[in-house]
């Protein structure tokens, strides 16, 4: 029945899930940091972290990616002070987890910001 599939569809994907696409095909599905595992079932909580944290910086080898999982990509970018470019860090339960001197910032500087 479908045999079009070459029919030069040109409607893009947003940005963000090309990306992911690509990237996820081109790497192993294991944390850059901590070497966790994901399987399809918990892909979600793998995400695409730029290396130097410029999300238009997408070159097609993938040479500007890295893997991480949610709670390793929160801590790279907290390192770096950008975690502002990672916005979806709401669902996480890490303040248990990682105690790191920078979490009581994020809440604070997050309560300023109404
Ligand atoms: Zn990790
Ligand atoms: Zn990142």
């Amino acid at each position: 029945m479908n045999t079009d599939r070459s029919s030069g569809n040109s409607n893009y994907l947003k940005h963000e899930q090309g990306y992911r696409d690509k990237a996820l095909k081109l790497y192993p599905w294991i944390c850059g940091r901590c070497a966790r595992e994901f399987v399809y079932s918990n892909l979600r909580e793998l995400t695409v972290h730029h290396r130097d944290h410029n999300h238009d910086n997408n070159p097609a080898d993938g040479s500007n990616w890295e893997l991480l999982c949610l709670y390793c990509h929160d801590h790279e970018h907290t390192k770096f002070h950008e975690y502002i470019l990672y916005g979806s860090t709401k669902e996480k339960t890490i303040e248990a987890a990682t105690h790191n001197p920078f979490a009581q910032l994020k809440d604070l500087m997050a309560k300023k910001k109404d």
